[in-house]
C-alpha cells in the first residue's frame, strides 16, 4: 500500500495538494509551522482577492475547512520537519515534536516571506507611523475598521501607493518582479476610493505589470471608473513636514522633480524567498536557485520536480506566484508525488 504523502506548508499550494490527494483516496500528512492553516492570505489577513473579489477568509478559509474536514489528511500544525531521509516510496520524516512520519514522497509548499520594508529606510517605513504596507491596508479593510492613518485614526485625504518595494531593486539584492503587486495595488486603490470617495489615491510606478487579463480589469478600470492617478516616477525619499508625509522624486515622463504631500504612504511590498529556505534546502537535500527559492528541475516534463527524487515543490516556494497558480501547482505536484510514491519514474526521466 502507498505510504502517505508528506506535504510541508498549509497555504493555498499545500491545501490544494492535500485536497487533490484526498480526492483520489490517497492519505497525506500536512505539516504547517504556524498554529493555523491558510498561508499568507489567512495568516496576513488579506481582504478581497484578485481576481475573484472574494474575501480571503471565505475563499481560502473554505479550502482550510475542506482539508480539516477530510479524514485522510493528517494535519499537524505548529510543526516543522527536523529530519528527512530515505528514497521514493520509503521516506521517514522526524517532526519538531519528535514524532516520526512515514512517507512515500514529499511536496514542499513552504511559500514566501513578505519583504520587510525596514530594508528600504529612505522610504519612511519604521520612521513615520503613517507609512504602511499593502498587507497592513489589507488588514485594515478585512478587519472592518477601514483605512485609517495609524498615527491618529483619521481618514486619509491623500494616499500614495509606492510600487516595487523590495522587488526589482538591485541595490538591495531583490532583482525579481513579485508579479502580483501591481494588480493588488490597483485593487486596493479602488477599495480605498470605494470606502473613502473623497480620498485622492496616487500610484507611483516604474512600469505597470497588471499582466494578462488584469490590464483592463484593474489598470484601466482603476483610472476610468475610480479616478486613481498613476505617476511614472523614481522615488528619492519619503519625509514629513510635521503635518503631512512628503514623497519626493522625479517624474520620469516629464523629467522634473516632484514633491507631493500625502496623509498615508503605502509600500507595495514584494515576495521574498521564504527565510527558512536554507534550512529547508539542507533538511530535504534540495537545491535552491540563485535568489534562494527552491529550484525546479524541469519546466516541461515534470515541473514540480526538485533536485531530489521523490521530493516535489509547488507555489510561491519556487518564486513569486499568484494564488491561482499556486493552487494549480499544488494539485499537479501532488499527482507527481503520488506517482513517485508508487515507483513511477518522473515524466522527464
Ligand atoms: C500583499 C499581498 C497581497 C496578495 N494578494 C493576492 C491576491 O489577491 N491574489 C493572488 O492571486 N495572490 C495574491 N498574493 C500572492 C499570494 O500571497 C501567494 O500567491 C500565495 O500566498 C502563495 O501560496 P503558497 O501556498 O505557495 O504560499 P504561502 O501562502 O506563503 O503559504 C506557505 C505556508 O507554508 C508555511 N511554512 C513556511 N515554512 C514552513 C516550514 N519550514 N515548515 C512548515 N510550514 C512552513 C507557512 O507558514 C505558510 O502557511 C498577494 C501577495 C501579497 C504580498
Ligand atoms: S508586479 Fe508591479 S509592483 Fe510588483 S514587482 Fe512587478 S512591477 Fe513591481
Amino acid at each position: 500500500m502507498t505510504k502517505p504523502i508528506l506535504i510541508v506548508g498549509g497555504g493555498p499550494a499545500g491545501l490544494s495538494a492535500a485536497a487533490s490527494l484526498a480526492a483520489i483516496g490517497q492519505k497525506s500528512v500536512l505539516v504547517e509551522k504556524e498554529d493555523r492553516l491558510g498561508g499568507a492570505p489567512i495568516l496576513s489577513g488579506y481582504a478581497k482577492l484578485v481576481p475573484t473579489g472574494e474575501w480571503a477568509r471565505d475563499a481560502i478559509g473554505g479550502m482550510v475547512d475542506r482539508v480539516e474536514g477530510e479524514a485522510s489528511i493528517d494535519v499537524r500544525t505548529g510543526q516543522t520537519v527536523a529530519e528527512f531521509a530515505g528514497e521514493p516510496g520509503n521516506f521517514t520524516a522526524k517532526l519538531s515534536d519528535g514524532d516520526t512520519v512515514e512517507a512515500g514522497a514529499a511536496v514542499l509548499c513552504t511559500g514566501f516571506t513578505h519583504f520587510d520594508s525596514v530594508n528600504k529606510p529612505e522610504w519612511g517605513f519604521g520612521t513615520f507611523p503613517d507609512v504602511v504596507t499593502t498587507t497592513q491596508v489589507e488588514q485594515m479593510i478585512s478587519s472592518g475598521e477601514g483605512v485609517r492613518c495609524p498615527s491618529d485614526g483619521r481618514k486619509p485625504e491623500r494616499v500614495a501607493i509606492l510600487l516595487c518595494v523590495g522587488s526589482r531593486d538591485r541595490q538591495i539584492g531583490r532583482e525579481w518582479c513579485s508579479k502580483i503587486c501591481c494588480t493588488v495595488s490597483s485593487n486596493l486603490a479602488m477599495e480605498i476610493r470605494e470606502e473613502l470617495p473623497d480620498c485622492h489615491v496616487y500610484i507611483y510606478y516604474m512600469d505597470i505589470r497588471t499582466f494578462g487579463l488584469y490590464e483592463d480589469l484593474y489598470y484601466w478600470k482603476s483610472q476610468e471608473e475610480f479616478k486613481v492617478k498613476y505617476i511614472k516616477a523614481r522615488i528619492a525619499e519619503v519625509t514629513s513636514n510635521g503635518e503631512r508625509l512628503i514623497v519626493k522624486g522625479e517624474d520620469t515622463l516629464v523629467k522634473r522633480p516632484i514633491t507631493i504631500p500625502f496623509d498615508m504612504v503605502v509600500h507595495a511590498i514584494g515576495m521574498d524567498p521564504n527565510i527558512d529556505n536554507m534550512l529547508i534546502g539542507s533538511i530535504f537535500d534540495v537545491a535552491l536557485q540563485q535568489h534562494g527559492h527552491i529550484d525546479r528541475q524541469d519546466n516541461y516534463g515534470g515541473a514540480a520536480r526538485t533536485s531530489r527524487d521523490g521530493v516535489f515543490v509547488a507555489g510561491a516556494a519556487t518564486g513569486p506566484e499568484t494564488i491561482d497558480d499556486s493552487i494549480n501547482q499544488g494539485a499537479s505536484a501532488a499527482m507527481a508525488a503520488f506517482a513517485a510514491a508508487q515507483g513511477v519514474p518522473a515524466a522527464a526521466e
